[in-house]
């Protein structure tokens, strides 16, 4: 279970992240949508702590995320111990971020040796059947720059499962992809949800999120304006501002 605890983040005077609260439980799968500029990215980046927020925190199956409790107050762990905290928080960005010098297979494989988690054969052989599993068994020899973009994004989806993380987050992993790519990423993903992998994904992909989550939520302004099934958020939303926000991406 992923829990945001009334989380608050800013830059300055500019307020991101308004008093955010969300559970995400084990196996759901939750869509987050909002129009830009309304916190989606900074949420994720706050969950896996690239963000501190300025109020609040997250925890995941129970545990507090980047930060320890000191009496009342809370206190930063080590930048190692919040390494070894991500990677059980897998991230998928928009644009892939794989390592350009490495083969498919030592992207995938890297960080299972690099945490300390599996010896290096037993990672190469992981990586392998998580290629197989994301369709690009055939490819494991080849090199970032050898990719389409679609191929390049699951790679990137293989790599966050090696590390078998409890959540991956998706940061609108479709959006800067040519629009015929876009199906084999979707059918990745959806894999992934149907087998029970709990995930949060940003897209505007409005009739993926109507097919795969259990819970729409939509943010605007740092807030939570509604959340609930997609047959309420997304086909009779409460919230005016929902409404004008689907009325544009539909
Ligand atoms: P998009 O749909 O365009 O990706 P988003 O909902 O993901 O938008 P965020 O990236 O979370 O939005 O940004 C929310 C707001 O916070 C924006 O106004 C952005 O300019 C601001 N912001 C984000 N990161 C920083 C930063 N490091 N310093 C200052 N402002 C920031
Ligand atoms: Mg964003």
């Amino acid at each position: 279970t992923v829990e945001v605890h009334d989380v608050h983040k800013w830059y300055g005077t500019h307020r991101v992240l308004d008093g955010i609260d969300l559970t995400v439980r084990p196996g759901e799968v939750t869509v987050i949508l909002g129009p830009s500029g309304s916190g989606k990215s900074t949420l994720l980046r706050v969950i896996n702590h690239l963000e501190k927020p300025e109020i609040g925190y997250v925890s995941v199956n129970g545990e507090l995320i980047g930060v320890k409790r000191q009496g009342e107050r809370l206190k930063e762990i080590s930048e190692r111990a919040i390494l070894a905290q991500r990677g059980r928080i897998g991230f998928v960005f928009q644009n892939f971020n794989l390592f350009p010098h490495l083969t498919v297979l030592d992207n995938v494989a890297i960080a299972p040796v690099a945490t300390g988690r599996l010896g290096r054969p037993e990672a190469r052989q992981l990586a392998k059947t998580l290629l197989e599993r994301v369709g690009l068994g055939e490819r494991v020899g080849a090199y970032p720059r050898q990719l389409s973009g679609g191929q390049q994004q699951r790679v990137a989806i293989a790599r966050a499962l090696a590390l078998r993380p409890g959540v991956i987050l998706f940061d609108e992993p479709t959006s800067a992809l040519d629009p015929e790519l876009v199906g084999e990423v979707l059918a990745v993903i959806k894999d992934l949800a149907t087998s029970g992998t709990t995930l949060v994904i940003v897209t505007h992909e409005i009739g993926f999120a109507r097919e795969i989550a259990d819970r729409v939520v939509f943010i605007d302004g740092g807030k939570i304006i509604e959340q609930g099934p997609p047959s309420e958020v997304l086909d009779r939303p409460r919230q005016e501002r929902t409404r004008d926000f689907l009325s544009k991406v539909l």
